[in-house]
């Protein structure tokens, strides 16, 4: 029985994008970022895709990479948020996990440390995000000092993370990267700067490791753009059905608030998914849904389980016929400009009622 509401998980997409990053970034080791399940497509299945195929794997958080662990993956996993406690401490070591270096606090655990810390790290340099890193006059102390902690230079890389890097031309990009490698200047460590955006857009942030996530997955991370602009491939491909057609007099109103008033006769489709599944509430009247292939505009309110849209264009739907809410054919960046949100949390917010599939029900 093929399940109302699905996600499609296409893992030859994945792989092509992840040929462009090697095309963008062909001297670079790649850290592919599958943190949040993998933005959705399921954190194992897409680690078992790639792992062999990155230098390697970073998610968030300590229990998501132990999850990894768990699976079976024994290539590099990388923590990005590093630990924050003792016990994290002891599980990143145990599990041989990488963690990201960026406070004080985390410099004592690590000198607190029972045993000989055996692992590689990164250091984070704060250039500007304002999030995670020591900030340019803390970050020459805190390396001497971790450097006292780990006495192995090939153990300990050197990054940073961009705020504004989607934005084509911001001089803040230019910023961060020139104080960056004003502090790494001829030191020979690894080095890390450049998530999807700058892979796409920022040739000098592409150092000898990049970090791409979202765009693996098939995404722009530019509001202006689609992945296939950039020639990469939706990976997830949401999917459910018409499960009733039926047919409205001029007047009548559609759904919760009414807030869709039918101007002629209409044929009005119901298609089994709804803000429950993820779908988002936010969009509008006129957003693209593909019925049969071919868009529709939605009409009315997203419900929890369901939404409606116009079939004026296909007097031919029938209930059971396939509709894609976005992925092939239709751009998740489309969805995320219509919900006024970014195809990030579109891709990580399908919920535990959609079903992933690595194949489409229909090729079965
Ligand atoms: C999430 C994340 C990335 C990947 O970002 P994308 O925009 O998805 O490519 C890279 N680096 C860090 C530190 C991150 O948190």
């Amino acid at each position: 029985m093929t399940p109302a509401a699905y996600a499609v998980i296409d893992l030859e997409a994945l792989r092509h994008n992840l040929n462009i990053v090697r095309r963008l970034a062909p001297a670079s080791k790649i850290m592919a970022v599958i943190k949040a399940n993998a933005y959705g497509h399921g954190l194992m299945r897409i680690a078992q895709a790639l792992y062999s195929e990155v230098n390697s794997i970073a998610v968030a958080r300590v229990h998501e990479a132990v999850r990894l662990r768990e699976y079976g993956i024994n290539n590099s996993i990388t923590v990005l948020q590093g630990f924050v406690c003792q016990d994290e401490l002891q599980a990143i070591d145990e599990h041989q996990l990488i963690a990201v270096i960026h406070c004080h606090e985390q410099l004592a655990l690590l000198s607190n440390f029972k045993g000989i810390y055996q692992q590689p790290v990164w250091l984070k340099m704060d250039t500007g995000m304002n999030r995670l890193g020591f900030k340019a006059e803390e970050i020459a102390p805190a390396y001497q000092r971790l450097k006292s902690i780990i006495n192995a230079d090939d153990k300990i890389g050197l990054m940073t993370h961009l705020s504004d890097a989607d934005q084509p031309k911001h001089p803040k990009t230019r910023q961060q990267i020139e104080l960056f490698k004003k502090f790494v200047g001829a030191m020979q460590h690894a080095c890390s700067i450049a998530n999807s955006a700058a892979v796409l857009a920022w040739p000098e942030a592409v150092a000898e490791w990049v970090r791409p996530g979202l765009m693996l997955f098939g995404c722009s991370p530019f509001a202006d753009k689609t992945g296939a602009d950039f020639d990469l491939r939706p990976v997830m491909s949401l999917q459910s059905r018409l499960i009733a057609v039926k047919n409205l007099e001029p007047g009548e109103t559609v759904g919760y608030g009414g807030v869709w008033t039918c101007q002629r006769k209409t044929r009005l489709g119901v298609i089994a998914i709804g803000y429950g599944d993820g779908y988002p509430r936010a969009v509008g009247n006129g957003t693209p849904v593909l019925v049969n292939g071919q868009r529709v505009p939605l009409v009315g309110r997203v419900s929890m389980d369901m939404i409606t849209v116009d079939l004026a264009a296909l007097p031919e739907a029938r209930p059971g016929d396939p509709v894609t809410l976005w992925g092939a054919g239709l751009a998740v960046e489309e969805i995320a400009a219509a919900a006024d949100t970014i195809p990030y949390t579109l891709l990580c917010g399908i919920t535990q009622r959609v079903q992933i599939l690595e194949q489409s029900p229909n090729t079965l």
